[in-house]
């Protein structure tokens, strides 16, 4: 979820000063997570997965559908949870890494999970 608000933030990569990682990401977004977001399309996805296995084993008169179905909708809310906690856990991690970049005395705009830290690079002001 991007949303271009006055973060000062230029597009496009912005290159770490740490470890030189070109995919560093905004702060606001790498502390946000957006596990709430994720976990309500994995629940609608194995919802709607469910209901089609019920749905095409009525239609077609095969009742092994269902249980398909079903399994499916079990894999899909396995993998929402796995996604929503590492996501968690990223946006721990960056919480953590603004954290230690303030105690530095650093006012990190950019999070580099390469590396695992904060960073002020100069040129995302200009760029
Ligand atoms: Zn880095």
């Amino acid at each position: 979820m991007t949303n271009g608000a006055d973060g000062g933030t230029a597009n496009g990569p912005v290159t770490c000063t740490r470890c030189g990682a070109a995919d560093t990401t905004a702060v606001a977004e790498a502390t946000e997570g957006s596990g709430c977001v994720h976990f309500a399309e994995g629940t609608v996805l194995a919802l709607m997965a469910g209901a089609a296995g019920t749905y095409y084993a009525d239609e077609r008169d095969l009742p092994w559908l269902t249980a398909v179905g079903a399994v499916v909708a079990l894999l899909l809310l396995a993998g929402t949870v796995a996604v929503v906690r590492s996501e968690n856990r990223d946006a721990r991690r960056a919480r953590a890494a603004v954290a230690r970049a303030a105690a530095a005395g650093t006012a990190a705009t950019r999070y580099c999970a390469a590396c695992g830290e904060a960073s002020s690079p100069q040129d995302a002001e200009d760029a």
